[in-house]
């Protein structure tokens, strides 16, 4: 059988990480890599401490939801997680968290706009609102599956959490840290009743336009190592 332990491992590592750092609350949250070359993610146990389970715990399925590895449940989540590794092939590491500021604006109902340029560098145009469906359904898989092909990194899930991409575990974290700094001096800026001050069009699109030109580029890596 293949050995799937490097994504495990990675897994196991960020789960921690995130957890350490205060992003995952109890066992909310969940994590995943793709498993690359096939069409297969290795994702977080459900509800599990991160802190107990061991590499050989974390599941590995096809996106189809057969299992290849795992003798406990997959995360309830892991539809919407195959669901993004299929719409977005630059996509390799999906972290969804029940941070604390990106959690509040998940009850306010409004994205948050483009206010600082390493923002849109990393997150996109701007933080969109995922309409709310029950977490581990269906109705939740179709609404991931139909916003993230904005190309964006980071949504909110209202009235739940939020969900990061990245194409990497590093760059995944990454995103969750800059979504929670974006997220609380939004809602610092609109405590204060002011007008929230966003940065230049022009700056908004050329920052966009780096993080869709490096997508790409990793869509084309991926579909060589595919071949
Ligand atoms: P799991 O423990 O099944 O991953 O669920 C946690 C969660 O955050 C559900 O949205
Ligand atoms: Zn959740």
């Amino acid at each position: 059988m293949k050995d799937y332990h490097f994504f495990q491992q990675q897994v196991i590592d960020y789960a921690r990480k995130l957890a350490t750092e205060g992003y995952l609350k109890g066992t909310g949250g969940n994590i995943s890599v793709r498993v690359t070359g096939e069409d297969a993610l290795a994702i977080t146990p459900s509800n599990q401490d991160y802190f107990t389970i061991t590499p050989d715990d974390v599941c590995v399925y096809r996106f189809d939801g057969t299992k290849i590895h795992g003798e406990m449940k997959p995360s309830i989540e892991m539809g919407f997680h195959s669901a993004v590794y299929q719409v977005r092939s630059d996509v390799g590491c999906v972290m969804h968290t029940h941070q604390d500021f990106a959690s509040a604006v998940a009850l306010i109902n409004k994205p948050i706009p483009a206010l600082f340029d390493e923002q849109v560098r990393f997150l996109g145009r701007r933080v969109d609102v995922i309409p709310y469906a029950p977490s581990g359904t269906g109705m939740l898989v179709k609404q991931v599956r139909k916003n993230v092909q904005n190309h964006h990194n980071a949504y909110i899930l209202k009235n739940h959490g939020v969900l990061c991409l990245g194409p990497t575990p590093e760059r995944a974290f990454h995103n969750v840290l800059l979504l929670e700094k974006a997220a609380l001096s939004y809602l610092l800026a609109l405590y204060t009743e002011e007008k929230v001050s966003k940065i230049p069009l022009l700056i908004r699109e050329i920052a966009f336009a780096k993080l869709r030109s490096e997508q790409k580029k990793i869509e084309q890596q991926l579909a060589g190592v595919k071949e």
